[in-house]
């Protein structure tokens, strides 16, 4: 198979390839055309995944084309914005029809559940590495940055922490455990669900924002170096699920909540007079800990004495100390 017949078959053709609002022109020109509406705002991401890297290889086609889209769609929803189209980088070893036919529905399943179009993208042969750009629409001005945390608000999240990174080791094949634990762990793991309608109800509330996708206490760094703040989180508030406690212990599960990364749950900044109304109309807010004059990162016993750990996250090219 030819890679004009390759993108016809997999990729042009699929239900989430055929246009939709805000999507002038798709997959077929030298470019795709977005029509943007007047006091609109673009939102662009960019993420790589690269075997052996980001995902273990072999792995199944069908949840990693969810998962490498999920993972994109996600700094949508850190944004507040609304996810529009994404373009596809697809680089692979061979042409295999049943892997990209597999790879290609889980994307599909993936695109539809966010209402995202794919309108492009480009094929080449390499080690296997795919490459997503995802375009959102924000209201102009109003979307969440890192940057606007201030002392004496609310460090949320939005959901429980470390789940992927528990899974982690299910994934790998290092461990094994009864389906009530692996099948909950290992669903957050492959098909995280980017929280999209979160992200748009905390416009206009929270001051700063992104999604957690190294671990929470490196991703808050960012928050604080943005902000010019610092951030304390309270070890005893984090929120653990049920399956992640009964598969690590409570010691852990904090640690995957921590240090973990993959789990793109988002992480905000909130006045404390928005956090009823959000908790009242059924957002899932949890609060974490606060942000404090200052800089970087603490981590706080319930007692208040500071018990931050050495290690944080995880990072490609690591800093040289
Ligand atoms: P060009 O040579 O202009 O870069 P290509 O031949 O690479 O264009 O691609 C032809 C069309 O197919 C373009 O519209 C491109 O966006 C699209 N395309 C290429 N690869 C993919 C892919 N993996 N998924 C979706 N669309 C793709
Ligand atoms: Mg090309």
């Amino acid at each position: 198979m030819g890679e004009f017949e390759l993108i016809r078959n997999f990729f042009a053709a699929a239900p989430c390839a055929q246009g939709g609002e805000g999507v002038a022109l798709g997959i077929g020109d030298d470019c795709a055309l977005l029509a943007v509406a007047p006091g609109e705002q673009l939102a662009i991401s960019t993420d790589t995944l690269v075997a052996g890297v980001h995902f273990a290889d072999p792995c199944d086609p069908f949840l990693l084309g969810q998962r490498s889209l999920a993972v994109a769609v996600s700094d949508l929803a850190a944004m507040g914005a609304t996810p529009l189209a994404f373009t596809l980088a697809l680089t692979l070893p061979t042409v295999a029809t049943d892997w990209l036919a597999a790879y290609a529905r889980g994307l599909n399943a993936m695109a539809q559940d966010c209402a995202v179009r794919l309108i492009g993208g480009d094929t080449t042969r390499g080690p296997l590495t795919l490459t997503m750009t995802v375009f959102g629409r924000v209201p102009a001005g109003r979307a969440l940055t890192r940057s606007g945390a201030r002392p004496g608000d609310l460090l949320c999240v939005g959901g429980p922490l470390g789940d992927a990174a528990g899974a982690l080791p299910l994934v790998l094949g290092q461990r094994q455990a009864a389906p009530a634990v692996a099948e909950p762990l290992l669903a957050r793991y492959w098909s995280p669900q980017p929280q999209l309608a979160l992200g748009q109800a905390l416009r206009g509330k929270a001051t700063a924002a992104l999604d957690i996708s190294d671990g929470l206490l490196a991703d808050c760094g960012h928050i604080a170096a943005a902000s010019s703040v610092g951030l304390q989180v309270v070890l005893d508030t984090l929120p653990l699920s049920r399956p992640l406690v009964d598969f690590l212990g409570l010691e852990g599960a904090r640690a995957a909540a921590l240090s973990g990364g993959d789990d793109y749950v988002l992480a905000f900044t909130l006045p404390p007079a928005d956090l009823t109304p959000l908790q009242a109309a059924g957002w899932p807010v949890h609060v974490v800990g606060q942000v404090v004059a200052g800089q970087g990162v603490a981590l706080l016993d319930a007692a208040g004495q500071d018990i931050t750990p050495g290690i944080r996250g995880y990072q490609h090219f690591p800093e040289t100390p």
